[in-house]
C-alpha cells in the first residue's frame, strides 16, 4: 500500500466513526440508555427498521417485545421464553401429555414441566421417579393415588386450582374423574425429568421372570399370564367409582400419609391484595409435605404490574394460565430482555435476577410461579428503596424527597395498590 492510498483509508475510517458518533449523541437519556444505543427509536434510518425478508406473520404478531424491542433491552441473554403450545404431544387412548425438559429449553435447571389431559376415565398408569412431582389442576377434576414409605395410602379427588405433591420416590396413579375429565401442569424438580421416562408397574412385571413373580405374589404362575407385555403410560379405563368407596378399598391398617397430599392453592387466603390483583402461596409452611417446591399462583388486573422484584433463594419457572403478560428479566452487564407470554407459555427467570411481569391484555392475566426451593423468598424493589435512608436513595436516583414519598412502603406485589 502506498502511502497516498493508506491515508485515503484512514480518511474514510474517521468519518464513518464521526457519523457514528452524531448518532448516538442523540442517545442516552431517560427510557433511552446506555452506548451503542438499541431500539426503534435511534434508527435514523427508517429502512433498517423494516423486515423484507421471509416471515411468519401470525408468530411474528405474538412476540411484539421480540419484533420491537424497547429502547431500554440490551441483547446478550440466554432465551428465557418457551411454550407448551408448541411442544409434540403424545396421545393415546385416555389422553395425551407434551414436555419441556432442560433438553428443549436449556436455561430450566431447577424444573422440567409437563402438561397432561386425562379423559373421564383415563389413567396414567400407577408408575414412580426419582424426581419430586408437584402439580396444579388446570380443568375437570382428577383422582389421585399414592402410598408411602411407611405404608399409608392415600386417595383424593382434586379439581382446578388444588394442588398434589408426591415426594421423591413415592409410587401414584392419576385418574381422569368427573365428565369431562381432567387437565393439570406438572412440574418436577429437575429440568432433566421426563414424563415419557418413569417407572412403569407393567414395564416392571413383564421384565421379571414368572416364577418369580409367582413366588412373589404366592400365586400360580398361570393366574399372572394375562398381565400386559408391553406398558400402558396412558390408558382408557373404566370411570372411578364414588370416592369413599376407594378410599374403603385401598386403606391402610397405617391409614393416610402423616402430611396431606393435596392442597386448594385457589382456594387459600391471598397473602397480598390490592385493587390490581393478589398472590396466593403454596409452600411447606402450608403445604407441608411440599418440601422441595415452592409456588405462587398470581392474578394480575388489565393495566396491573406485578411490581419489580427479584427471588434471592430460586430460579423462577412460571407458567401462564391465562391472558396476555409481559415481563423484562435484568442481568449484570448491564443485560434486559423483554418477552412476551400467553397462556400456555413458559418463562424462566434465574435466582437473584430482577423481573417484572405486566399485565398487557383486556382479560386478568393468571400466572403460576414455580421455585425448586421450601419456601417462597421475594425482595421487591420498592420495599427496599423505602427502607434504606431516604437520602442514600435520593443521592443515588437523583430524585427529589417528594417523590420518594409517593413510593409504596408496604410491598403491595400488584400495583397501582
Ligand atoms: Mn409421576
Ligand atoms: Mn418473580
Amino acid at each position: 500500500m502506498t502511502d497516498l492510498s493508506r491515508r485515503k483509508v484512514m480518511i474514510g475510517t474517521a468519518t464513518a466513526a464521526f457519523a457514528a458518533a452524531a448518532a448516538s449523541a442523540h442517545a442516552a437519556s431517560f427510557g433511552n440508555p446506555d452506548r451503542p444505543p438499541e431500539g426503534a427509536i435511534n434508527a435514523r434510518n427508517r429502512q433498517g427498521l423494516t423486515d423484507p425478508g421471509p416471515r411468519d406473520d401470525m408468530l411474528a404478531r405474538q412476540f411484539p417485545s421480540a419484533q420491537d424491542a424497547p429502547a431500554t433491552d440490551v441483547n446478550g441473554m440466554p432465551q428465557f421464553w418457551s411454550s407448551f403450545n408448541n411442544a409434540h404431544k403424545r396421545i393415546q387412548n385416555g389422553g395425551w401429555a407434551r414436555e419441556v425438559t432442560q433438553e428443549d429449553f436449556a436455561i430450566s435447571k431447577d424444573i422440567s414441566g409437563v402438561n397432561m389431559r386425562l379423559s373421564a376415565g383415563g389413567i396414567r398408569e400407577m408408575h414412580w421417579h426419582q424426581q419430586a412431582e408437584w402439580a396444579i389442576m388446570l380443568d375437570g377434576k382428577c383422582r389421585i393415588t399414592t402410598l408411602d414409605e411407611e405404608g399409608r395410602s392415600s386417595v383424593q379427588d382434586v379439581k382446578a386450582g388444588d394442588l398434589w405433591y408426591f415426594p421423591p420416590g413415592l409410587p401414584h396413579s392419576l385418574q381422569g374423574a368427573g365428565t369431562t375429565g381432567a387437565e393439570f401442569l406438572i412440574a418436577f424438580d429437575s429440568g432433566m425429568a421426563s414424563e415419557f421416562n418413569t417407572l412403569l408397574v407393567t414395564d416392571w412385571l413383564a421384565h421379571t421372570p414368572p416364577e418369580v413373580l409367582a413366588a412373589n405374589f404366592g400365586v400360580p404362575v398361570e393366574s399372572l399370564k394375562d398381565i400386559p407385555v408391553d406398558n400402558l403410560w396412558i390408558f382408557q379405563g373404566k370411570e372411578p367409582g364414588p370416592l369413599a368407596a376407594a378410599q374403603r378399598a385401598s386403606a391402610s391398617k397405617k391409614g393416610p400419609p402423616a402430611l396431606p397430599v393435596t392442597f386448594s392453592l385457589a382456594g387459600s387466603t391471598p397473602v397480598r391484595k390490592t385493587r390490581s390483583g393478589y398472590v396466593q402461596i403454596a409452600d411447606s409452611r402450608n403445604f407441608k409435605i411440599s418440601q422441595n417446591v415452592a409456588a405462587a399462583l398470581v392474578t394480575v388486573v388489565p393495566g396491573g404490574l406485578r411490581e419489580l422484584h427479584w427471588h434471592p433463594n430460586a430460579d423462577e419457572w412460571q407458567y401462564y394460565i391465562k391472558g396476555k403478560g409481559r415481563m423484562t428479566v435484568f442481568d449484570t452487564g448491564p443485560k434486559a430482555m423483554t418477552a412476551d407470554f400467553n397462556a400456555g407459555d413458559i418463562g424462566y427467570v434465574k435466582k437473584g435476577l430482577g423481573h417484572y411481569v405486566q399485565n398487557v391484555g383486556n382479560t386478568d392475566l393468571i400466572m403460576v410461579e414455580v421455585f425448586k426451593a421450601d419456601h417462597f423468598a421475594e425482595v421487591a424493589l420498592s420495599d427496599w428503596l423505602t427502607h434504606t435512608p431516604p437520602e442514600m436513595v435520593m443521592q443515588t436516583l437523583n430524585i427529589s424527597a417528594e417523590t420518594l414519598a409517593q413510593f409504596p412502603r408496604d410491598r403491595p406485589d400488584i400495583v397501582p395498590e
